[in-house]
Parts: C-alpha cells; structure tokens; sequence
C-alpha cells in the first residue's frame, strides 16, 4: 500500500468509509490510489488539469493494479464529475483562491449536489474558504494543522448539516475568546484563524501565526521607511492587524490540560 505524507494521510483520515471519493487536482492520484487499496473508498475519480499530472495519475492506478476502480479524468475543477458520482470531494495543495473557484464554479453546475463531505487543504488564504463554506452552507465539521517539512498545513473538514445555520453560529461565536472586542471582528478573527483551530490551540497555530507577525513586522518596517502617505496608512492598517493578532495568541491556553 502507498504510504501517504503526513498531510495527505490527515486528509485521507477525513474522508468517511464507504465513499465514492472525487480528488481533483490529483495531481499524482496518490490520496485515492491510497483510499482504494486501503478499502476505505469502493471506487474513486482523480481529476486533473494538466496534461503531466493527468499522465501521472493514470499511471499509478494502472502501476496499482487499480484502473477498474480509479477513473482519471483530464479537465477543469469539478467539470470532471457528473452529478452524483461522488459521495466525497478532496481539493488540496493548491491556493485557497483557486479552491473557492473551483467550489463555486462546480456549485453553480450542481457538481456538489449529492456530495456529503468536502475535505480541503489549502496551502494558503484558508479564511477564503472558510467563508465559501460558510457562504453555500456548509457546516465545518472539524479542521487540523500540522507542520511538515518545515511547513504548514490546515485541513478542513465540511459537511451537509440539517440546522447547518445554527451550528455555524455556535461555531464563529468568538466569545470564548474573552476579547473585548466587537463580534464583527471575533467572527473575522475565527475565519482567518480557524474557529476549531483557535478552540484547542496547538503549537503549529502558534507557530503559523508567530510566523505571520515577523511577516508583517518586516513589511511594516518597509513601509516606515516610505515617506507616502499612503504607505503610513498601510503600515497602520498593518499594525493594527498584527495588534490583533498577538492579542488573541495571547489569550489562547498554550498547554493543553490533561485529560482524564
Ligand atoms: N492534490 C495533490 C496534493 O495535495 O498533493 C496535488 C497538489 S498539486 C500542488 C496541485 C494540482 O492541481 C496540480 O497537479 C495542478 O495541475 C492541479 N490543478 C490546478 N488547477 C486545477 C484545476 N482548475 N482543476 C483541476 N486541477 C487543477
């Protein structure tokens, strides 16, 4: 059986037994080739932009023994499905951006209709697919974050929910952050960061977000040396945010208590 990164297992983790599994952007179809020959998937589609990638994926499942049951299709986001062929779709590695794209694309064609369970890792701009979800009713079930080789991830897990609107609720309350701060900015604070993340902090968020500041540190220090007033403007806007920022780190527990 392949043996997944550890970022790639995570989100095979996700994925519920039993599903028909759409991975788009396969780029080497390793997440379904894995979610095949480990039972956990009865069949799955990998779908690719790119003519490599699409090569590539082809190749492993036929390397695997697999072409019966992996479907690779060469085309764009969630084009590649016909409606209700998968009970679980997985984006991952690429931007959040992109991601949202694809999502919005495949939901205004009804691609999702019939889907259950979304698993997204974006590699950067997660708050723009936090807000997709929550945009098109989607109900974040849960999300990780690892480091690995030196960088890291965040794995989100989405699904359908009855009473989706009040458990999204619940879930972007930032009030047991114990900030005083307007709920307009605890509910930005909890789509940046990530509302699961931020409720069992571990130290890969406060590795990302210490990351962050020196980002914005060393931007900030840029701007001050800019005599435009529009670069002071920036660098206010800038400071605030990394105000804000340090101000909920601060407030997070750093050791997790023990459990019994
Ligand atoms: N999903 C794999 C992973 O997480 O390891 C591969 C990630 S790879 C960095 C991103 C892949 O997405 C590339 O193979 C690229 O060709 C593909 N891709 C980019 N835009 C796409 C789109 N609109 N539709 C389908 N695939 C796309």
């Amino acid at each position: 059986m392949l043996k997944l990164s550890k970022r790639l297992q995570l989100i095979a983790d996700y994925v519920t037994a039993g599903s028909r599994v759409a991975d788009i952007g396969s780029d080497h179809a390793m997440l379904p080739v894995y979610l095949l020959q480990s039972g956990k998937s009865p069949s799955a589609i990998a779908g690719e932009l790119n003519r490599g990638p699409y090569e590539a994926a082809k190749k492993q499942g036929a390397d695997a023994g697999l072409s019966a049951q992996l479907t690779v299709r060469q085309g764009d986001g969630l084009n590649v499905l016909q409606i209700g062929e998968a009970d679980t779709v997985t984006i991952a590695g690429m931007g959040g951006s992109l991601m949202s794209d694809i999502l919005e694309a495949g939901h205004a064609l009804n691609k999702l209709e019939g889907v259950k369970e979304l698993v997204l890792q974006p590699n950067v701009g997660e708050e723009i697919v936090r807000e997709w979800l929550l945009k098109h009713d989607w109900f974040l079930a849960g999300e990780t974050i690892i480091e690995e080789d030196g960088k890291i991830y965040e794995i989100m897990h989405a699904v359908r929910s009855a009473d989706v609107a009040l458990r999204n609720d619940d879930l972007y309350d930032g009030s047991f952050l114990k900030l005083e701060l307007p709920s307009e900015t605890l509910f930005k604070i909890l789509k940046q960061m990530g509302p699961h993340l931020l409720r069992n902090p571990e130290p890969a968020l406060f590795k990302k977000w210490r990351h962050e500041l020196n980002k914005l540190g060393r931007i900030c220090q840029q701007l001050s040396e800019s005599e435009l007033a529009e670069s002071t403007i920036k660098r206010d806007q800038f400071q605030l945010e990394m105000n804000r920022i340090e101000e909920v780190l601060q407030c997070l527990p750093t050791v997790k208590p023990l459990s019994n």
